[in-house]
């Protein structure tokens, strides 16, 4: 069979890949995807699908997470994808919390971030999904945005497709490297570029250069509940107080250690399993809820009755939804990370490169390290 040629040929069609498809072939160029799986079935649709730059440190990542966002809400209209866009709260309930969020709330307007903190009356008029009897008050933040990622993943590659001719090797796995030739299960190709989006996938392509890469993987563990009803909305994302002590953009705190300290010493078990709490809202009006984060090779299959009973339990401590937490979903995702580096781009020959290691912020981050990817200039002139 004779191969077919493209200027770019990316594999794997998780939100990484979908990014930089969409980025190549609105310039112009000809695009092909590659996934090895029926459809993407991995970390980018396993998610929140929240677009998160409050939890990204102050500086350079925060900048190319707004840079992201900008691009996110390009791409969400082009492609007549719903999103919500409604910000955020993080949901204080105990004396610690809400220090860390009224420190935060004081240092962000200098740091980049567009925060203010809400007293418990402003908190509980922002949003309808607060408990009145334990809320203290809330960090709000204007950027975030909720997507449903197994919605963005499925319309974003029809419209691709449709849009901008990019073609779709689905059930196709990319086997072996030669540039400018890649071999798969269905034949070869030929392209200019090779930019390799596997995600967590780290035993057919360069699995060496993976093993030595530092990569570690994360198995999270979500719950998904029915619709609520269609006069109820969640408003802004939510996100307890544990979540204070997960995202690097809080350690700028000094109160952060007592918040820590109490956590250690009150409920390990949070620890332990790597829990916090958020709170997201699909289109068809379900709840997203989760997660904990374990480390490690072994990734088991079996999810844990203990860490789902971990996360509903801080849930309970703030969540009020109209008709009680029931949960009609339950599964787990993987994500690949690196324990220094934000995300992984490497070259392991010319005109092949590797997009991954995107941690818990691959959908954040992704439309900005894909236009990175194609422009690099113009990214660190931004930063
Ligand atoms: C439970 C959970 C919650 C999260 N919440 C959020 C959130 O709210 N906000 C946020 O910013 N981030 C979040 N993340 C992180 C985010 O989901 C990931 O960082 C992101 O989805 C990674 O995207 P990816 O394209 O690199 O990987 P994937 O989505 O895993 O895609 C990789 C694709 O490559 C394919 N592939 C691999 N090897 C080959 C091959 N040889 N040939 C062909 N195809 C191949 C795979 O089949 C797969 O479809 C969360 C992650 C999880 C697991």
């Amino acid at each position: 069979m004779s191969s077919r040629n493209v200027e770019i040929l990316v594999i794997g069609a998780g939100i990484v890949g979908l990014a930089h498809a969409w980025i190549a072939a609105r310039s112009g160029r000809s695009v092909a995807v590659l996934e090895r799986r029926p459809a993407a079935l991995g970390a980018s649709i396993a998610n929140f699908g929240l677009l998160w730059p409050i939890g990204q440190p102050a500086g350079p990542m925060l900048k190319l997470a707004f840079e992201s966002r900008a691009l996110w809400i390009e791409m969400l209209e082009e492609a007549g994808i719903p999103s919500r866009r409604t910000g955020s709260l993080h949901v204080a309930c105990r004396d610690d919390e809400q220090q860390v969020g009224m420190e935060f709330a004081a240092l962000a307007p200098a740091l980049g971030y567009q925060c203010s903190w809400l007293d418990r009356a402003d908190a509980l008029a922002c949003s309808p999904a607060l408990r009145r009897d334990t809320v203290l008050g809330a960090l709000k933040s204007e950027t975030e945005i909720m997507v449903d990622p197994r919605e963005v993943l499925r319309r974003l590659s029809e419209f691709l497709a449709q849009r901008y001719a990019v073609s779709f090797e689905w059930n196709c796995t990319a086997l072996h490297i030669d540039p400018p030739r890649v071999r798969t299960t269905k034949g070869e190709w030929c392209a200019d570029r090779i930019l390799i989006c596997n995600g967590a996938d780290f035993d057919v392509l360069y699995p060496e250069l993976f093993a030595n890469s530092g990569l570690v993987c994360c198995r999270l563990q979500m719950l998904r509940t029915p619709p609520q009803s269609a006069s109820w909305s969640l408003g802004p994302a939510l996100a307890g107080g544990l979540t204070f002590r997960f995202y690097p953009s809080f350690t700028v705190c000094s109160s952060l250690g007592a918040l820590r300290s109490r956590i250690a010493r009150e409920s390990p078990e949070y620890d332990h399993f790597g829990i916090h709490t958020m709170v997201s809202q699909t289109t068809a009006g379900e709840l997203t809820l989760g997660d904990s984060h374990q480390y490690g090779s072994s990734v088991t299959p079996f999810n844990s009755g203990e860490i789902d009973g971990l996360i509903l339990r801080h849930l309970d401590t703030y969540l009020r939804v109209p008709d009680g937490i029931s949960v009609s979903e339950r599964w787990y995702g993987v994500y690949a990370k690196h324990p220094e580096q934000p995300y992984l781009r490497l070259q392991p020959a010319e005109g092949v490169e590797i997009i991954t290691g995107l941690g818990g912020a691959g959908m954040t981050l992704s439309f900005g390290v894909a236009h990175e990817t194609f422009y690099p200039s113009e990214t660190k002139e931004m930063a």
